[in-house]
């Protein structure tokens, strides 16, 4: 239990030029570090040692919703795009879809991190545990450590799906397996494989699954590819919903993005909602209350969205009793196709989920 202030008092005592330090520096904390930095004496700190910082993720995202995401801060996002998606193919196992994309890219998530915490008071190489953080130096602590939740309490229902993914690249051969992105779900929607090019004949082949299938399905695909392997990178990735992730703050520390469940479960896609979530954080920083109330709100469908994977996963679910759920992730993806990079159709998702 952190000994800090509690969240309501410090706030109220210090309403501007706060000190603040955040935990993690991965898509939300680097974000928060170079934005509260501006107003707030901030510190980061991140596990990963300089020099040595990765960023684990297939770094696939809308560049559409990113640019304008960025554009808010005066970052200019275009400069990181490795790869513009054009038809995203997915394998199912009676047909192949064809998706149009409307900006699905690939983007070099490592370097823009790295430039979002320079000149900032980022500290690499420190890993912050919940019994020693000296939450009473600071009026709020940002817990951003996605899967490891550092700072907040355990959550009650965790799903977590297992990934690994490998860089690779295909230069000797001359060609690269696929040339644009590459999906093959597996059977119950338990998670999926993928191809996410990076350009220049370089490209994340990875897969997560809940059934931990995903090694085979890795292993068979690299050896009738080939190629040379530049890297091998992986960790589980949280589906529970932010509902089922709370609380979202204890003392003085609140959290952000993954370790508050926010990715889109039906694509593991964590990007876009960690930044909406570090928006939410900025526009609240001074009502705790208030963030939480929004984060709840912003992502409350990403609770239907996981109870119809989960439903799935446990070969549970009714076409006809569980239709609503299947009808609001629909039409999420339907109304926002530019913040998901993708033409969306009901029947494409229909196709997807019956497998
Ligand atoms: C293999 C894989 C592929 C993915 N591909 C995609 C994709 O293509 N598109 C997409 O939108 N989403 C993808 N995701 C999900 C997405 O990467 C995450 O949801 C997103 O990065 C979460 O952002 P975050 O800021 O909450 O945490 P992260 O970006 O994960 O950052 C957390 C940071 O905290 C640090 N940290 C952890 N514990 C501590 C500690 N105790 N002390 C200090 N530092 C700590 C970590 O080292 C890390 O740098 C993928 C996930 C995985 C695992």
């Amino acid at each position: 239990m952190p000994r800090g202030k509690c969240l309501k008092g410090a706030l109220k005592e210090k309403e501007s030029n706060m000190k603040i330090a955040i935990v993690g520096l991965g898509v939300a904390g680097s974000y928060l570090l170079n934005v509260l930095s501006k107003d707030h004496d901030v510190v980061g700190y991140e596990m990963q040692q300089e020099g040595q910082f990765d960023a684990v993720c297939a770094w696939g995202s809308s560049k559409v919703e990113l640019s304008s995401i960025f554009s808010r801060i005066g970052v200019e996002f275009s400069g990181y795009v490795l790869f513009d998606g054009g038809t995203l193919q997915i394998e199912l196992s009676q047909k192949t879809l064809e998706i149009p994309l409307k900006g699905l890219a690939a983007y070099d998530k490592h370097q823009l991190e790295l430039d979002l915490t320079k000149g900032k008071n980022a500290n690499y190489g420190v890993r912050v545990s919940r019994e020693t953080f000296p939450y009473s130096k600071y009026d709020l602590v940002i817990d951003a450590t996605s899967l490891q939740r550092a700072l907040l309490p355990r959550i009650k229902e965790q799903m977590l799906v297992p990934c690994v993914e490998y860089m690779i690249d295909y230069h000797e051969h001359g060609m690269t397996p696929y040339n644009d992105f590459f999906v093959k779900p597996f059977p119950r929607n338990s998670g999926y494989f993928w191809y996410f090019p990076l350009g220049d004949h370089v490209a994340y082949v990875g897969a997560g699954d809940y059934f931990r299938k995903h090694n085979d399905v890795l292993d068979a695909f690299n050896s009738e590819h080939g190629g040379t392997i530049k890297k091998k990178i992986g960790r589980p990735v949280r589906l529970s919903s932010p509902f089922l992730c709370q609380p979202f703050s204890q003392g003085n520390v609140v959290g952000v993005g993954e370790s508050i469940g926010t990715v889109f479960p039906i694509l593991g896609e964590g990007i876009i909602p960690s930044l909406h979530c570090a928006e939410l954080l900025v526009e609240n920083l001074e009502a705790i209350p208030q963030y939480e109330v929004s984060v709840l709100k912003k992502f409350k469908v990403f609770h239907d969205v996981y109870r119809l994977i989960k439903l799935k996963i446990n070969d549970e679910l009714s076409t006809l009793r569980h239709a609503r759920l299947m009808w609001n992730t629909y039409q999420t993806m339907r109304t926002q196709e530019d913040r998901f990079g993708m033409k969306v159709k009901l029947n494409d998702l229909r196709a997807i989920i019956k497998g």
